[in-house]
């Protein structure tokens, strides 16, 4: 009986595939490697692994296009790893459902920390999960989803009712960045000039209520020019 979780590498650099199997081994996952989109699919559907990392840049497309693909019947937690650096590439891959998004170089101790992290929020992110446990609970804060009621410690935090359902939004996702756009449509249904003016407000009343201390770990983490994410 295997019981380790089985992580799908897709890059076709071969010194960063060996490299990255390596390190995952090392930590004690079971690997699989494809280096290709064809590849990433048939063994995404015969090997059924517990997480993807995957490269952009593959010889038959674009990773997005495996990205996409995989998404339309699965939740399974996927991390970018790309050697692309601009913003707009970031947004793209989290707005099309990867989990996280890593820069290429990164640090492998960074890299096993992103991953973990990932697998150990799969569970919020399935849809069978969803809102089906009325209670959220991380750290001292407990959201009850029934009641829309927030309590930090016990005391409940006074909140509008846009900025109960912007953490209420992230809780859903916990672990996993959302980008602006898609807090904003999620929140208000369009999304116009203003909407990152008004998102940033209302999140700095629900950090400021949340008790957001600088330099100590904060329930929600700013993702500097991509989005915010429920840290867990
Ligand atoms: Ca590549």
């Amino acid at each position: 009986m295997n019981n380790k979780y089985k992580i799908m590498l897709v890059e076709d650099e071969k010194n960063i595939l060996a490299f990255v199997s390596t390190l995952l081994e090392t930590a004690g996952y079971t690997v699989i490697s494809a280096q290709t989109c064809s590849e990433g699919k048939m063994m995404f559907s015969s090997h059924n692994p517990d997480l993807i990392i995957l490269d952009l840049g593959l010889p038959d497309g674009d990773g997005i296009s495996l990205l996409t693909y995989i998404r339309k019947s699965s939740y399974i937690p996927i991390i970018v790893l790309s050697a692309r650096t601009d913003e707009s590439d970031k947004v793209d891959a989290l707005d099309k459902g990867a989990n996280d998004y890593i820069t290429k170089p990164f640090g492998s101790a960074e890299l096993v920390a992103r991953v973990r992290s990932a697998l150990r929020t799969r569970h919020y992110s399935d849809e069978s999960s969803d809102f089906t446990n009325s209670i959220f609970t991380l750290g001292d804060m407990e959201i009850d989803y029934d009641a829309r009621r927030i309590t930090i410690s016990g005391t409940e935090i006074m909140l509008t009712q846009t900025e109960y359902n912007i953490i209420a939004l992230l809780s859903q996702y916990s672990g996993k960045v959302m980008t602006y756009s898609a807090i904003i449509n999620a929140i208000w249904g369009y999304n116009d000039e203003g909407s990152r003016k008004k998102l940033q407000v209302n999140m700095a009343n629900i950090r400021k209520k949340l008790g957001a201390v600088p330099g100590k770990q904060s329930y929600i983490i700013n993702k500097l020019g991509v989005g915010y994410k429920m840290n867990i």
